[in-house]
């Protein structure tokens, strides 16, 4: 069945002027011809869809959701009663919600029990509709790490999975997320946020424990993301040969010369640390996170903005499943990369074309051109005008299937 979308102004991704009526051929799950209407000739019999007065442009891609999680203010004691085939069941009504609002592809970056795989395997099959996934299984962390529950000593939880104390220890984990489906690395240089009792500004993976793990990626081709916010730990994940920073709160200049000479991509989840802020103490979330979240939040915004402006790569990621930060609510994060400093077009291209890049996916999605599948979406008028239009996506169509 060939389908037509006719008489929309396109955004291809690529950051290139839009064209004003535009037509795509859709044939199958790919895109056959796209182009302005009066030099494509609208095959006889194609469903013809009248996009007049929308902006046409690709899906939009997160390159950091933990789609487990739902946004709870807290998910400590809950992490500890909840079964992992309901959290994979929660996580399916995610992977929906994100497709619904116009995501067509999501990074996972961390979950327990391999539900990220399971998932992905669940929508590939076609038993449930939603967004392309790229998986990375259990993140490794060091004992006490991130990555690692606080409990008392006699409490043992399923994320010790990925917990790992030296090099070989690393490499083991590494394998094991391979055998288990991981399609990228999640490692966590250094403390974080919401993890009680670790510092975001101190390193914890050493570089031979993430060399070892990287290299185990690297040898099937396949990309490494660094939870690193502290600058040290940055700085060793880069060393060691990681293809992405998630978060970079606390980037130097030498930080930011380092990820420009070895190509490294930033990926920076405001929406993360804005909503554990705006949301505070007084909506239930711990107050170690609030306060480490306060005390980041000037830092993060000004790594951004040097990093931007050095001409770091920087691709779109939520951290979705974080205290009020929902599934669905992904394209948030193109607001705030606009209120620190993006134009419109380079926030779009940061969920398009650059992320699909991240993914290792730019030859199939990421841009609205020949060959690509049909990941398109569609709003009433301009979000170069309006960014937080995207919010309000109308249209969505994954692989040439209209959801
Ligand atoms: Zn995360």
């Amino acid at each position: 069945m060939t389908k037509v979308l006719k008489g929309g102004c396109l955004i291809d991704g690529n950051g290139s002027l839009p064209v004003e009526n535009a037509v795509i051929v859709i044939e199958e799950e790919r895109i056959k011809e796209v182009g302005c209407a009066d030099s494509i000739e609208i095959p006889e019999g194609a469903e013809v869809v009248d996009m007049t007065g929308k902006t046409i442009m690709p899906g939009m891609i997160d390159c950091h959701v933990h789609i487990g999680s739902g946004g709870e203010a807290s998910s400590e004691l809950q992490n500890l009663k909840e079964l992992i085939p309901y959290k994979a069941l929660k996580a399916t009504t995610h992977a929906k919600k994100a497709l619904d609002a116009g995501v067509t592809a999501l990074r996972d970056m961390g979950e327990v029990g391999y539900i990220d795989v399971a998932v992905k395997k669940a929508i590939t099959a076609g038993l449930y509709a939603g967004p392309r996934l790229m998986v990375s299984g259990h993140g490794l962390s060091i004992t006490g790490g991130h990555g690692d529950a606080h409990f008392i000593p006699e409490v043992q939880v399923t994320s010790k999975v990925g917990v790992v104390d030296g090099a070989d220890a690393a490499r083991k984990a590494a394998r094991e997320q391979i055998k288990h489906g991981a399609d990228v690395l999640k490692l966590c240089a250094t403390g974080g946020v919401m993890s009680e009792g670790t510092e975001p500004g101190a390193q914890q993976l050493t570089y031979e424990e993430m060399k070892a793990a990287i290299d185990e990626f690297k040898k099937l081709g396949k990309a490494s993301a660094a939870h690193a916010q502290g600058t040290q730990g940055i700085k060793e994940a880069i060393r060691a040969g990681i293809s992405s920073i998630e978060h970079g709160f606390f980037l130097d200049e030498e930080a930011i010369q380092m990820m420009l000479d070895r190509d490294v991509y930033l990926v920076p989840t405001l929406t993360a640390v804005h909503g554990i802020v705006t949301h505070g103490v007084e909506a239930g979330i711990p107050e170690y996170a609030v306060n480490k979240a306060r005390k980041a939040q000037e830092a993060h915004i000004d790594s951004f903005k040097r990093a931007k402006a050095a001409g770091v790569k920087i691709a779109m990621g939520t951290d979705a499943g974080t205290p009020f930060n929902y599934h669905g609510e992904n394209a948030q994060e193109l607001a705030l990369m606009v209120k620190a400093g993006m134009s419109e077009m380079e926030a779009i291209v940061a969920t398009t074309k650059t992320a699909a890049e991240l993914l290792q996916m730019e030859k199939d999605i990421g841009t609205i051109e020949k060959g690509k599948y049909a990941d398109v979406i569609a709003v009433e008028g301009s979000p170069l005008d309006d960014i937080t239009l995207l919010e309000n996506v109308e249209f969505v169509m994954k692989g040439g299937e209209m959801v």
